[in-house]
């Protein structure tokens, strides 16, 4: 499997620091309003990486951060008059709700900021101790930059390039700082914001620290897979790399991912242009499986322009596939016969050929694009191969095969159809005949069929009851 490494950029041969397992740590959002789909891109492709890790057998430690305080959360508390506390628990419910909407599985950590200020004060201690970072006279805690001689290793930037643009790095409020690169740990309380308690002064953290405390709680100091949107890649990421390296020392993350760029109309999505799309906006329009199948559709590097067009086209070809699944259903259920004919043997083993490239696709750093074109091409071969008279156990291996495949994308394509009482009844009285035939194979497979359908059997003296699931 390969995978291209920001830091180093090229697809590099994956393999994990510890065998049969991944950390990967993704940076979540900042929690002040309902998610915007741009925000979606990542969750959906990292969720993606994670899923198809899982597909090869990697055990997944997936920890995504919610930031909880930052000026805008705090802007928005005092607009309303209430705690940013009551903002950020919001609107987490609202973008938890999202994710599954969308089919992101909750990580297996996803831990707050403000509940981990313990552990920054404690990094901050480390780097000032080690002497990476000072406080200044109004108790801001800065990074020295210079003092991590392979700052800019992340974005290839050097620190010359950044020393000549350094006077657009210089913020009011911070004249205190030693040098303009350096960048804030931690900064005295304002009036109306929320603050801790810290050897420095009472106040909060600055952005950057969150990540590379919460990453090595939750990870450990060195972990497989860092990722976010590539805006992050500097200075954010940049700066988590200094503070962990230099706290640590030891590498941080193996391998460093980043997403492209979700526009609209070709456009940066803004809230002036009035091309700001939240996902709950989509929501009310598509099904959010869609955007998903959009956001998948193109490789997760490239920068991605949505559109009206190109989401009907994302909601006709998901319709493809639930169509072609729902055919089989059919299929299985009228089949006549259930072993494999000789040729349908064959042709089973062609099918897998569009599984295996699937797995090349994706081995390839993840294209999903050509991943998605494997499927359609599954699709095609089950429509042209799979009719009347095809036996159940052929039209369920291509129907296992499609909703494997789509499955790694996070998809559901088989809508899960309630099945009529007297259809029941029949097939209640169909597994008793086989039974009474010593017919126990088919049988079972009723009772299978059934549990399928979310139709529990039990077998009592008065006769078999059944209830639904
Ligand atoms: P934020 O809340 O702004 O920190 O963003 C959370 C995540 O969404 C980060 O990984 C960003 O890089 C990513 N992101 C924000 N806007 C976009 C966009 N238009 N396209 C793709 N990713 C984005
Ligand atoms: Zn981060």
């Amino acid at each position: 499997m390969k995978v291209y490494n920001t830091l180093s950029r090229k697809k590099e041969e994956f393999t994990p620091l510890e065998e049969g397992k991944v950390s990967m740590y993704v940076c979540g959002p900042t929690v002040y309003n309902l998610i915007h789909i741009g925000n979606a891109r990542p969750m959906i492709v990292f969720d993606t990486v994670r899923r198809y890790m899982e597909h090869k057998g990697y055990e997944v430690n997936y920890v995504s951060n919610f930031t909880d305080v930052d000026d805008k959360i705090i802007r928005k508390a005092n607009e309303e008059g209430t705690d940013p506390s009551v903002i950020s628990e919001r609107y987490i419910a609202e973008c938890k709700k999202d994710m599954e909407a969308l089919h992101v599985k909750p990580a297996t950590t996803h831990p707050k900021a403000t509940c981990e200020i313990d552990g920054m004060i404690e990094m901050i201690q480390t780097l000032i101790d080690r002497g990476h970072a000072y406080v200044a006279e109004d108790g801001t805690v800065y990074f020295k930059t210079r003092s991590f001689s392979e700052y800019g290793k992340l974005s290839h930037k050097n620190l010359d390039d950044l020393r000549s643009g350094e006077r657009s790095l210089l913020v009011s409020g911070e004249e205190q700082k030693q040098d303009p690169l350096d960048f804030v740990l931690w900064k005295p309380k304002k009036e109306g914001e929320p603050f801790w308690k810290s050897p420095w002064c009472e106040g909060r953290p600055g952005w950057h620290i969150e990540c590379s405390v919460m990453s090595k709680k939750y990870l450990g100091d060195e972990i497989d897979i860092h990722a976010g949107g590539e805006d992050l890649i500097f200075p954010h990421h940049e700066n988590e790399i200094a503070q962990s390296e230099a706290a640590n020392g030891k590498p941080f993350a193996k391998y460093w991912m980043h997403n492209g760029f979700l526009n609209i109309d070709n456009k940066k999505m803004s809230k002036s242009l009035g091309n700001f799309f939240t996902v709950r906006d989509i929501g009310e329009k598509y099904d959010l499986q869609v955007l998903r199948f959009f956001m998948l559709s193109a490789h997760y590097r490239s920068p991605l322009n949505f559109s009206a067009e190109l989401m009907e086209a994302a909601k006709n070809g998901l319709e493809r596939i639930a169509t072609c699944v729902s055919n089989l259903n059919y299929l299985s259920e009228r089949a006549q016969t259930q072993e494999l004919s000789a040729r349908e043997e064959t042709q089973l083993k062609e099918a897998k050929g569009f599984a295996e490239k699937f797995d090349e696709a994706m081995d390839d750093d993840f294209n999903t694009a050509d991943a998605i074109s494997a499927v359609f091409e599954l699709v095609k071969f089950a429509n042209t191969c799979a009719g009347e008279g095809a036996s159940a156990a052929f039209v369920r291996a291509l129907k296992d095969e499609i909703l494997m495949l789509t499955d790694i994308c996070g998809l559901t394509v088989e809508q899960k159809e309630e099945m009529l009482d007297e259809k029941i009844e029949l097939l209640i009285q169909e597994r008793q005949e086989a039974r009474k035939a010593k017919n126990f194979a088919r049988a079972d497979e009723i009772r299978e069929l059934l549990a399928g359908k979310g139709i529990i059997l039990e077998d009592t003296r008065e006769g078999v009851k059944w209830k639904r699931e």
